[in-house]
């Protein structure tokens, strides 16, 4: 290469260089991992639990929880014979690639085909912090109202995926789900949308398909 041609590198911040060493390790691991991202009461928890319970014997499943204070959620899960590693975040209000690296090293990756990280419950800033994870999930559910997309986009159009919880709610608060279909896909054309209601289990066949077909087993 000719001397007088400037080579740009992309300087990653340092927390882009540890998510990428993450990513490196969960791929060589052949682990999937699904950054889960929602306000609070959305049903994270709930949703992975579904997972857990709809793949037992199909995947291996392992999971992150993060949170401001508690252990509530890792209990529900630990429940359920799921490794799972608790990041209190002592008042954070998002997950940063350094913390799920310590996390990793508490988990047997080998023994792991799909990871969820439950992120700390806001719609903002986990947005804006690479893990390390192979796919984002958002979570909205039908009591936090229809207009999440005007007052959130950045989260709309960060994620893979919507998952549009506790739609059994659907007949009793006024949410035009049809316009908020329309306005997820406008902000981000190609984002795959599920409508699930763990309480009746609508959607979840759906849900837990496309979860397959991300971490094909080996
Ligand atoms: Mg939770
Ligand atoms: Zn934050």
């Amino acid at each position: 290469m000719p001397k007088d041609i400037p080579v740009i590198e992309q300087i990653l911040s340092a927390n882009d260089q540890i998510a990428e060493q993450n990513r490196e390790r969960l791929a060589k691991n052949r682990v999937h991992t699904i950054n889960i991202m929602a306000a609070p009461g959305a049903g994270k928890t709930s949703l992975i639990l579904s997972a857990i319970r709809g793949l037992r014997g199909i995947r291996r499943i392992g999971v992150i929880e993060g949170d401001v204070a508690s252990d509530v959620d890792s209990v529900k899960i630990r429940q359920e014979g799921i490794p799972v590693v608790q990041i209190n975040t002592g008042g954070g209000c998002h997950l940063d690639a350094s913390q799920i690296r310590v996390a990793l090293d508490q988990l047997p990756l080998n023994e792991i085909d799909l990871l969820f990280i439950e992120n700390v419950g806001n719609l903002i800033c986990p947005v804006g912090f690479d893990l390390g994870e192979q796919t984002r999930l958002a979570i909205t559910s039908i009591p936090e109202g229809d207009d999440k997309p005007y007052k959130y986009p950045s989260i709309f159009h960060e994620v893979d995926a919507l998952v549009i919880s506790k739609i059994d709610l659907l007949p009793y608060i006024p949410f035009n789900i049809v316009e908020y279909r329309r306005l997820v896909r406008s902000i981000k054309p190609e984002i795959q949308l599920f409508e699930v209601s763990v309480v009746t289990g609508d959607g979840l066949a759906e849900w837990l398909e496309w979860l397959k077909t991300l971490s094909p087993r080996t």
